[in-house]
Protein backbone atom coordinates (compact mmCIF):
# COMPACT_ATOMS: atom_id res chain seq x y z
CA UNK A 1 0.00 0.00 0.00
CA UNK A 2 3.05 2.48 1.00
CA UNK A 3 4.56 1.84 -2.22
CA UNK A 4 1.52 2.22 -4.41
CA UNK A 5 0.85 5.63 -3.05
CA UNK A 6 5.04 6.51 -3.32
CA UNK A 7 4.34 5.34 -6.68
CA UNK A 8 1.25 8.07 -7.77
CA UNK A 9 2.80 10.88 -5.92
CA UNK A 10 5.72 10.41 -8.06
CA UNK A 11 3.51 10.27 -11.19
CA UNK A 12 1.17 12.51 -10.57
CA UNK A 13 -1.63 9.94 -10.22
CA UNK A 14 -5.18 10.08 -8.28
CA UNK A 15 -7.33 7.20 -7.84
CA UNK A 16 -11.01 6.96 -6.34
CA UNK A 17 -12.68 3.90 -5.94
CA UNK A 18 -11.41 0.40 -5.36
CA UNK A 19 -8.45 0.75 -7.38
CA UNK A 20 -5.60 -2.19 -7.23
CA UNK A 21 -1.79 -1.37 -6.83
CA UNK A 22 -0.28 0.17 -10.02
CA UNK A 23 2.17 -2.31 -12.01
CA UNK A 24 5.05 -0.32 -12.27
CA UNK A 25 7.31 -2.52 -14.41
CA UNK A 26 6.33 -4.83 -16.94
CA UNK A 27 7.38 -7.89 -15.06
CA UNK A 28 4.50 -7.28 -12.41
CA UNK A 29 1.96 -6.68 -15.63
CA UNK A 30 3.01 -9.89 -16.86
CA UNK A 31 0.56 -12.15 -14.68
CA UNK A 32 -2.31 -9.58 -15.91
CA UNK A 33 -1.54 -9.53 -19.30
CA UNK A 34 0.69 -12.54 -20.24
CA UNK A 35 3.95 -13.17 -21.30
CA UNK A 36 3.20 -12.65 -25.05
CA UNK A 37 1.75 -9.33 -24.50
CA UNK A 38 4.69 -7.81 -22.58
CA UNK A 39 7.28 -9.37 -24.80
CA UNK A 40 5.74 -7.23 -27.55
CA UNK A 41 6.02 -4.09 -25.28
CA UNK A 42 9.65 -4.86 -25.13
CA UNK A 43 9.72 -5.32 -28.65
CA UNK A 44 8.32 -1.58 -29.29
CA UNK A 45 11.39 -1.01 -26.89
CA UNK A 46 9.53 0.31 -24.25
CA UNK A 47 10.80 0.08 -20.32
CA UNK A 48 8.23 0.33 -18.46
CA UNK A 49 4.04 0.60 -18.02
CA UNK A 50 3.35 4.65 -18.49
CA UNK A 51 1.42 5.37 -15.29
CA UNK A 52 -1.84 5.90 -16.97
CA UNK A 53 -1.12 2.09 -18.35
CA UNK A 54 0.06 0.77 -14.47
CA UNK A 55 -3.03 1.49 -12.94
CA UNK A 56 -5.49 1.00 -15.95
CA UNK A 57 -3.72 -2.54 -16.89
CA UNK A 58 -5.03 -4.51 -13.32
CA UNK A 59 -8.52 -2.31 -13.11
CA UNK A 60 -9.11 -3.08 -16.46
CA UNK A 61 -8.38 -7.18 -16.37
CA UNK A 62 -10.27 -7.90 -13.14
CA UNK A 63 -13.05 -6.49 -14.87
CA UNK A 64 -14.08 -3.13 -13.38
CA UNK A 65 -15.63 -0.31 -15.22
CA UNK A 66 -12.55 2.18 -15.43
CA UNK A 67 -12.68 6.33 -15.83
CA UNK A 68 -9.13 7.85 -16.76
CA UNK A 69 -8.24 11.22 -17.14
CA UNK A 70 -5.37 11.73 -19.13
CA UNK A 71 -3.65 13.77 -21.29
CA UNK A 72 -2.54 13.72 -25.12
CA UNK A 73 0.84 11.31 -25.67
CA UNK A 74 0.61 9.48 -22.31
CA UNK A 75 -0.24 6.01 -23.92
CA UNK A 76 -3.93 5.43 -23.16
CA UNK A 77 -4.29 3.17 -26.51
CA UNK A 78 -1.96 0.35 -25.07
CA UNK A 79 -4.18 1.56 -21.49
CA UNK A 80 -7.13 0.01 -22.97
CA UNK A 81 -6.09 -2.07 -26.27
CA UNK A 82 -3.60 -5.00 -23.73
CA UNK A 83 -5.85 -6.41 -22.04
CA UNK A 84 -8.92 -6.40 -24.55
CA UNK A 85 -6.20 -8.61 -26.41
CA UNK A 86 -4.94 -10.78 -23.18
CA UNK A 87 -8.74 -11.52 -22.54
CA UNK A 88 -9.82 -12.33 -26.17
CA UNK A 89 -6.72 -14.66 -26.34
CA UNK A 90 -7.57 -15.99 -23.53
CA UNK A 91 -11.11 -17.25 -24.74
CA UNK A 92 -9.68 -18.19 -28.48
CA UNK A 93 -10.13 -15.69 -30.75
CA UNK A 94 -12.39 -16.47 -33.74
CA UNK A 95 -10.46 -18.41 -36.09
CA UNK A 96 -12.83 -19.69 -38.47
CA UNK A 97 -13.80 -17.44 -41.97
CA UNK A 98 -17.19 -18.10 -42.96
CA UNK A 99 -17.47 -19.20 -46.40
CA UNK A 100 -21.26 -18.18 -47.36
CA UNK A 101 -22.93 -19.91 -51.06
CA UNK A 102 -22.09 -15.27 -52.15
CA UNK A 103 -20.12 -12.80 -50.18
CA UNK A 104 -23.25 -11.34 -48.39
CA UNK A 105 -24.23 -14.72 -47.46
CA UNK A 106 -21.98 -14.11 -44.59
CA UNK A 107 -23.11 -13.55 -41.14
CA UNK A 108 -22.49 -10.43 -39.82
CA UNK A 109 -19.39 -9.93 -37.06
CA UNK A 110 -19.74 -10.06 -33.72
CA UNK A 111 -16.70 -8.74 -31.85
CA UNK A 112 -15.87 -9.40 -28.60
CA UNK A 113 -14.75 -5.29 -27.65
CA UNK A 114 -15.44 -2.54 -29.13
CA UNK A 115 -13.29 0.69 -29.27
CA UNK A 116 -14.75 3.99 -30.57
CA UNK A 117 -13.08 7.27 -31.56
CA UNK A 118 -13.65 10.13 -32.98
CA UNK A 119 -12.00 10.49 -36.55
CA UNK A 120 -10.73 8.44 -39.02
CA UNK A 121 -7.42 9.46 -38.36
CA UNK A 122 -7.64 7.98 -35.26
CA UNK A 123 -9.34 5.18 -35.99
CA UNK A 124 -6.71 4.32 -37.87
CA UNK A 125 -3.84 5.13 -35.13
CA UNK A 126 -5.02 3.01 -32.62
CA UNK A 127 -5.73 0.00 -35.39
CA UNK A 128 -1.75 0.58 -36.60
CA UNK A 129 -1.19 0.12 -32.64
CA UNK A 130 -3.73 -2.92 -32.20
CA UNK A 131 -1.75 -4.56 -35.04
CA UNK A 132 1.46 -4.28 -33.37
CA UNK A 133 -0.15 -6.26 -30.67
CA UNK A 134 -2.61 -8.76 -32.15
CA UNK A 135 0.49 -10.71 -34.31
CA UNK A 136 -2.20 -13.14 -36.13
CA UNK A 137 -4.13 -14.25 -33.37
CA UNK A 138 -6.61 -11.36 -32.36
CA UNK A 139 -8.48 -9.82 -36.06
CA UNK A 140 -8.67 -6.27 -35.34
CA UNK A 141 -10.10 -3.90 -37.62
CA UNK A 142 -11.26 -0.26 -38.08
CA UNK A 143 -14.20 1.17 -39.59
CA UNK A 144 -14.97 4.84 -40.50
CA UNK A 145 -16.73 7.11 -42.82
CA UNK A 146 -15.71 8.91 -46.02
CA UNK A 147 -15.01 5.80 -47.99
CA UNK A 148 -17.01 3.37 -49.51
CA UNK A 149 -18.91 0.57 -47.04
CA UNK A 150 -17.86 -2.49 -49.46
CA UNK A 151 -14.29 -3.16 -48.25
CA UNK A 152 -15.29 -2.57 -44.81
CA UNK A 153 -18.25 -4.95 -45.21
CA UNK A 154 -16.20 -7.55 -46.80
CA UNK A 155 -13.70 -7.51 -44.05
CA UNK A 156 -16.06 -7.45 -41.24
CA UNK A 157 -17.59 -10.56 -42.53
CA UNK A 158 -14.29 -12.32 -42.23
CA UNK A 159 -14.69 -12.88 -38.78
CA UNK A 160 -13.32 -9.67 -36.44
CA UNK A 161 -12.53 -9.87 -32.62
CA UNK A 162 -11.74 -6.51 -31.88
CA UNK A 163 -13.36 -3.57 -33.97
CA UNK A 164 -12.65 0.18 -33.65
CA UNK A 165 -14.93 2.54 -35.05
CA UNK A 166 -16.49 6.19 -35.42
CA UNK A 167 -19.57 6.04 -33.77
CA UNK A 168 -21.42 7.44 -37.29
CA UNK A 169 -20.24 4.26 -39.77
CA UNK A 170 -21.13 2.31 -36.69
CA UNK A 171 -24.51 3.05 -36.35
CA UNK A 172 -24.60 2.56 -40.14
CA UNK A 173 -23.53 -1.14 -40.15
CA UNK A 174 -25.66 -1.90 -36.89
CA UNK A 175 -28.99 -1.21 -38.52
CA UNK A 176 -28.03 -2.26 -42.29
CA UNK A 177 -30.19 -0.39 -45.13
CA UNK A 178 -33.80 -1.48 -44.57
CA UNK A 179 -34.92 0.27 -48.19
CA UNK A 180 -32.39 -1.26 -49.60
CA UNK A 181 -33.15 -5.01 -47.97
CA UNK A 182 -29.58 -4.90 -46.48
CA UNK A 183 -29.29 -6.63 -43.35
CA UNK A 184 -26.80 -5.26 -40.35
CA UNK A 185 -23.18 -6.67 -40.65
CA UNK A 186 -22.32 -5.88 -36.97
CA UNK A 187 -24.34 -7.07 -34.50
CA UNK A 188 -22.54 -6.10 -30.71
CA UNK A 189 -24.59 -8.14 -28.13
CA UNK A 190 -21.38 -10.27 -27.66
CA UNK A 191 -19.41 -6.83 -26.97
CA UNK A 192 -18.20 -7.12 -23.21
CA UNK A 193 -15.43 -4.73 -23.84
CA UNK A 194 -16.42 -1.54 -24.74
CA UNK A 195 -14.20 1.78 -24.94
CA UNK A 196 -14.74 5.40 -25.45
CA UNK A 197 -11.80 6.90 -26.77
CA UNK A 198 -11.13 10.89 -26.50
CA UNK A 199 -14.80 11.08 -25.24
CA UNK A 200 -14.58 14.45 -24.55
CA UNK A 201 -14.03 14.93 -28.38
CA UNK A 202 -16.45 12.57 -29.34
CA UNK A 203 -19.27 14.60 -27.22
CA UNK A 204 -17.39 17.79 -28.30
CA UNK A 205 -18.61 16.45 -31.97
CA UNK A 206 -22.01 15.70 -31.49
CA UNK A 207 -21.43 11.60 -30.64
CA UNK A 208 -23.32 11.13 -28.13
CA UNK A 209 -26.81 10.32 -29.31
CA UNK A 210 -25.18 7.35 -31.64
CA UNK A 211 -22.88 6.44 -28.54
CA UNK A 212 -25.67 5.75 -26.78
CA UNK A 213 -27.68 4.22 -28.96
CA UNK A 214 -24.88 2.13 -29.55
CA UNK A 215 -23.54 1.35 -26.35
CA UNK A 216 -27.48 0.52 -25.33
CA UNK A 217 -27.38 -2.75 -28.31
CA UNK A 218 -23.99 -3.97 -26.06
CA UNK A 219 -25.24 -6.15 -23.23
CA UNK A 220 -25.46 -4.77 -19.63
CA UNK A 221 -23.09 -3.66 -17.73
CA UNK A 222 -22.53 -6.04 -14.62
CA UNK A 223 -20.52 -7.81 -12.18
CA UNK A 224 -16.39 -7.97 -12.85
CA UNK A 225 -17.31 -12.46 -12.82
CA UNK A 226 -19.59 -11.66 -15.32
CA UNK A 227 -17.64 -9.43 -17.64
CA UNK A 228 -14.64 -11.64 -17.57
CA UNK A 229 -16.90 -14.64 -19.03
CA UNK A 230 -18.59 -12.22 -21.40
CA UNK A 231 -21.79 -12.10 -20.24
CA UNK A 232 -21.81 -8.08 -19.00
CA UNK A 233 -20.38 -5.05 -20.35
CA UNK A 234 -17.68 -3.62 -18.96
CA UNK A 235 -16.94 0.13 -20.09
CA UNK A 236 -13.69 2.23 -20.67
CA UNK A 237 -14.06 6.03 -20.51
CA UNK A 238 -10.88 7.88 -21.63
CA UNK A 239 -10.87 11.51 -21.94
CA UNK A 240 -8.17 14.38 -22.26
CA UNK A 241 -10.13 16.81 -20.20
CA UNK A 242 -12.71 17.07 -17.54
CA UNK A 243 -15.22 19.25 -17.53
CA UNK A 244 -18.56 19.26 -15.89
CA UNK A 245 -20.66 17.41 -18.97
CA UNK A 246 -17.50 14.64 -19.68
CA UNK A 247 -18.44 13.61 -16.28
CA UNK A 248 -22.11 13.48 -16.71
CA UNK A 249 -21.57 11.12 -19.78
CA UNK A 250 -19.10 9.58 -17.74
CA UNK A 251 -21.44 8.58 -15.64
CA UNK A 252 -23.79 7.70 -17.66
CA UNK A 253 -22.19 4.93 -19.60
CA UNK A 254 -19.98 3.64 -16.78
CA UNK A 255 -21.25 1.15 -13.78
CA UNK A 256 -19.11 1.48 -10.35
CA UNK A 257 -15.97 2.84 -12.24
CA UNK A 258 -12.66 3.70 -10.71
CA UNK A 259 -11.32 6.78 -11.33
CA UNK A 260 -7.94 7.52 -12.36
CA UNK A 261 -6.50 10.78 -13.07
CA UNK A 262 -2.75 11.65 -14.22
CA UNK A 263 -0.71 14.62 -14.72
CA UNK A 264 -2.41 17.67 -14.58
CA UNK A 265 -3.89 19.44 -11.63
CA UNK A 266 -3.07 16.45 -9.76
CA UNK A 267 -0.52 16.45 -6.32
P1 LIG B 1 -2.48 9.02 -25.85
O1 LIG B 1 -3.58 8.21 -26.44
O2 LIG B 1 -2.55 9.08 -24.37
O3 LIG B 1 -2.36 10.38 -26.48
P2 LIG B 1 -0.77 7.15 -27.20
O4 LIG B 1 -1.40 5.89 -26.80
O5 LIG B 1 -1.02 7.66 -28.56
O6 LIG B 1 -1.10 8.30 -26.15
O7 LIG B 1 0.81 6.99 -26.94
C1 LIG B 1 1.71 8.05 -27.15
C2 LIG B 1 3.05 7.48 -27.59
O8 LIG B 1 3.67 6.76 -26.52
C3 LIG B 1 2.95 6.52 -28.75
O9 LIG B 1 3.98 6.80 -29.66
C4 LIG B 1 3.14 5.16 -28.09
O10 LIG B 1 3.69 4.24 -29.01
C5 LIG B 1 4.09 5.48 -26.97
N1 LIG B 1 4.02 4.54 -25.82
C6 LIG B 1 2.97 3.80 -25.41
N2 LIG B 1 3.27 3.07 -24.33
C7 LIG B 1 4.55 3.36 -24.01
C8 LIG B 1 5.45 2.93 -22.96
N3 LIG B 1 5.06 2.04 -22.03
N4 LIG B 1 6.71 3.43 -22.95
C9 LIG B 1 7.09 4.32 -23.89
N5 LIG B 1 6.31 4.77 -24.88
C10 LIG B 1 5.05 4.31 -24.96
MG1 LIG C 1 -5.14 8.53 -27.69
Amino acid sequence: VERAEEYRKKHRVAVKGLCPPPLDSFTSAETCLGKDLIEAMYDQGYDAPTPIQAQAWPVAAQGQDLVAIAETGSGKTCAYLLPAMARIAKWGPKKTIHQGAGKDDRPPAQPYALVMAPTRELVQQICVEALKFAEGSVRAMGIYGGVPKGPQVSELKSGIDLLVATPGRLRDFMTGDPKKGAAPVVIVEAVSYVVLDEADRMLDMGFEPEIRWIVGQCPAGGDCQDVVKGSARQTLFFTATWPKDVRKSALFFTRSAVQIQVGQGVG
